[in-house]
C-alpha cells in the first residue's frame, strides 16, 4: 500500500531533504509551506501521517497540531513534530498539542524513514500509551 505523507515545513532545504528521503522509499509526499496551507492540504488529502515543523511563520506548529486534532477524519494520522528545539518542556508541549512524537533536526538520513515508519505503525493504543 502506498502511503501519503504531508510535510508542513517552511525551510526549503529541510523540505527537500525529507521529500527526497520519503519519495526514495516509495511514499507520496505533499508539501505545505505554512500552517494554514498545511491544514487545508491535510483535510483535502487525508494523509497517512503529517510531519510538522514547529517554527513556522504566523501560525506555529503547536497551533497547527491543535487545529489538526479538531478534525475527526484526521484522527488516525500521526502528527510527527520536527523540531530543532532541545529545550526542556518542548517535547511535552508538542505532545500536549496533539503530536504523536517528534524528530529532531537536523534530519538524520540514516534513521529518518525508519522513525517515520515506526510512528506510522503504532496503533492508537500505542500512541496514547506513549503520551
Ligand atoms: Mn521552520
Amino acid at each position: 500500500m502506498t502511503h501519503t505523507i504531508l510535510i508542513i515545513e517552511d525551510n526549503q532545504q529541510n523540505m527537500y531533504m525529507m521529500r527526497f528521503l520519503l519519495e526514495k522509499n516509495g511514499f507520496i509526499v505533499i508539501g505545505a509551506e505554512n500552517g494554514l496551507e498545511g491544514i487545508d492540504q491535510a483535510r483535502r488529502h487525508k494523509p497517512h501521517a503529517i510531519l510538522l515543523d514547529i517554527q513556522l511563520p504566523e501560525m506555529d506548529g503547536y497551533a497547527v497540531a491543535a487545529e489538526l486534532k479538531k478534525y475527526g477524519e484526521l484522527k488516525d494520522a500521526p502528527i510527527i513534530a520536527v523540531t530543532s528545539y532541545a529545550m526542556v518542556g518542548d517535547r511535552e508541549r508538542i505532545l500536549a498539542a496533539g503530536a504523536t512524537g517528534y524528530i529532531e533536526k537536523p534530519i538524520d538520513p540514516e534513521t529518518f524513514v525508519a522513525e517515520i515508519n515506526r510512528y506510522m505503525s503504532m496503533d492508537r493504543h500505542d500512541q496514547e500509551r506513549q503520551q
